[in-house]
């Protein structure tokens, strides 16, 4: 994810979903991706299915509701009908962490309300009957959330999706006008690597490895050749006669580097 660029392991910090924010923590449960979002408004349904099946209270899953759909709409507040047994469970939960409830870590309230819960209706009860319940949405839950991610490395490693093209070559392209880029900065000598124009890279019938090749083959070469120019602009400065007049034209251009 977002750490994964920082360590320089993608091109890219965003999102393979939506393409559109930075994959933060944060934003993995939050992607308004509509496969995403549509899983997640899914998950209901499979609540509803739990719940039924080991018979868990109604407010509960309600309050399970809520969680989800505040995922996706933050300023959903509690219905004000909303017992305050509930509102506390859903309160607690949100305040260990409003990611916690999809990787199914809940808190052992909604175990104890669950408890009262077959007490009241006088369910004829097996033991940890209560426990198993909770346990069991936990369980899909956390399923959910699996789901969430192979959907994520589904977008993240499609290769032709709809004819565009994959988010690796979206990727790799990135880099490569980045080196493209990097061009003024280098010393003139250097800048040979780029005689091929970045517009033929980036023809759809450029095989994606071949783009890959380039760059492994061309970013050692354009972070020395920036480096050395670098020092060549520090220590000859002043000694301008020292170069003829062609090179002195040369160490003026990678002298003074282009704005990015
Ligand atoms: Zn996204």
């Amino acid at each position: 994810m977002e750490k994964r660029y920082k360590y320089n392991l993608e091109a890219t910090d965003k999102c393979p979903s939506c393409r559109h924010y930075v994959e933060t923590e944060h934003h993995f449960l939050r992607c308004p991706h509509n496969q995403r979002r549509l899983l997640l408004l899914n998950t209901i349904d499979t609540v509803n299915k739990c719940c039924k099946k080991h018979k868990i209270d109604p407010r509960i899953k309600l309050a399970i509701h809520f969680l989800i759909r505040h995922l996706i709409d933050p300023k959903l507040k509690i219905p004000t009908d909303t017992p305050p047994v509930y509102t506390g469970l859903i309160t607690d939960q949100l305040r260990i962490g409003p990611d916690t409830l999809m990787v199914g870590m809940l808190h052992t309230q909604w175990v104890e309300v669950q408890k009262e819960y077959l007490k009241f209706i006088k369910a004829k009860r097996k033991r940890k009957q209560a426990f198993n319940g909770i346990r069991n949405l936990a369980t899909l839950l956390m399923e959910a959330h699996f789901q969430l991610w192979i959907i994520r490395n589904g977008h993240l490693h499609d290769e032709k999706k709809h004819g565009t093209q994959s988010y690796k070559r979206h990727q790799l392209i990135h880099t490569l006008r980045h080196l493209y880029q990097q061009r003024g900065k280098m010393l003139s000598a250097d800048r040979d690597i780029f005689s091929r124009e970045l517009a033929d890279f980036e023809h759809q019938h450029t095989p994606t490895n071949k783009i890959r090749q380039f760059i492994q083959f061309a970013e050692p070469i354009v972070q020395r050749s920036i480096q050395t120019a670098r020092e060549m602009n520090k220590r000859f400065r002043t000694i301008t006669h020292y170069f003829g007049h062609d090179s002195r034209n040369d160490l003026h251009i990678h002298s003074q580097p282009e704005p990015d």
